[in-house]
């Protein structure tokens, strides 16, 4: 219940072009600023750095270039070459090639075949190159149209990009079994959006509960899932299942979000796991941001020390 309060909360104050003012003043002008917690820098070549810091300490990572909800074609096409530039940057720079994005970056909101197309020329130019791409999954009126969306790709034979289904969605155990007979990859994860009881558990426990029934069900059956999460249990369950079912912890990877639970991310890679940060990197981080505080309330304690450090 508090935990949808505040996702609420947070989702309203998202919206805030005064709040998205004054954050984008303070959050990350100084290597210090209290946003780079959780974004790793406005430019690619800061995510570049991030990236080989994360491989470093023997992580993989994807990036994710910021932004979400486009309003016109333009913006949508600006996105798409931001993302063909990213491509060629990470493979000049010899980092890992792994990226995330968002359909309505690439324009789902103005134009549904302006936004296959766009996400098509990404594949054109990182399929080939060795990229995997993720499909990041928004809000519930979007989950239809993502999943098509994917499938008509995939049908078209681009094979080096998945999915994410939320378990907080009733639909997601059925989509599941979907993606399972397509063969496709899909990361697993909670959900970050505040959603109507009509599409989804509101409790926490059912929440928690449909995620661990779906993890069990992808290491068994699905294609290299990877189960994205921060909760010290699923990531028990995952390890136990996984162990006591032979599947070896080279069929499977766990994901984190960067800035996150640092300590148990290289904990699994101690213990022998595959772990991928997420790399969120941009001008557009605001939202993205809302939703992490949003997440955890203890992180605005953080967030008001480094405005009062800065401001003053
Ligand atoms: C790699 C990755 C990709 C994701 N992609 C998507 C996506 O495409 N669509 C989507 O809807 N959601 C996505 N999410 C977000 C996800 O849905 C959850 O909102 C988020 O991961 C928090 O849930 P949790 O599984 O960590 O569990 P929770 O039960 O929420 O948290 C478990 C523990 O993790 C820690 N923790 C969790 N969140 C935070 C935080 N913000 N700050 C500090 N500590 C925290 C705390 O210690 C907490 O007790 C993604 C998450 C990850 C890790």
């Amino acid at each position: 219940m508090l935990e949808s309060a505040s996702k609420t909360f947070f989702h309203l104050l998202a919206q805030s072009a005064v709040l998205k003012k004054l954050a984008s003043r303070y959050g990350m002008r100084k290597p210090t600023s209290f946003a780079r917690r959780f974004i790793a820098g406005e430019t690619v070549a800061e995510a570049i750095e991030a990236a080989r810091m994360l491989e470093a300490r023997g992580l993989l990572h994807s990036l994710d270039h910021l932004g979400e909800s486009v309003g016109n074609l333009s913006e949508a096409d600006a996105a798409t070459r931001d993302y063909l530039a990213i491509v060629n940057a990470i493979v000049d720079a010899g980092v890992g090639r792994n990226l995330s994005l968002k359909l309505t970056q690439l324009g789902l909101d103005v134009d549904k075949a302006s936004a296959i197309d766009n996400l098509r020329k990404i594949l054109d130019r990182a399929e080939p190159a060795g990229f995997f791409v993720r499909i990041d999954m928004e809000n519930s009126p979007y989950a239809d149209v993502t999943l098509e969306i994917f499938e008509t790709l995939w049908q078209q034979g681009y094979r080096q990009t998945g999915v994410v289904l939320q378990s907080a969605l009733y639909r997601s155990e059925a989509d599941l079994e979907r993606m399972i007979a397509l063969g496709a990859r899909v990361r697993l994860v909670k959900g970050a959006y505040q959603e109507p009881k009509t599409v989804a558990y509101q409790r926490k426990e059912d929440v928690d509960a449909a995620y661990a029934r779906m993890l069990k069900r992808m290491l068994s059956g699905s294609s290299y899932p990877a189960i994205a999460t921060h909760d010290p249990a699923m990531i028990d369950l995952a390890r136990t299942w996984a162990a006591s079912h032979g599947i070896g912890s080279d069929r499977f990877e766990f994901q984190m979000l960067y800035g996150i639970r640092r300590d148990l991310q290289s904990r699994l890679v101690g213990d022998g796991y595959r772990v991928r940060v997420y790399v969120p990197f941009g001008r557009e981080w605001f939202p993205y941001f809302m939703r992490r505080l949003g997440e955890r309330p203890a992180n605005i304690a953080f967030v008001v020390r480094g405005i009062l450090g800065e401001s003053g």
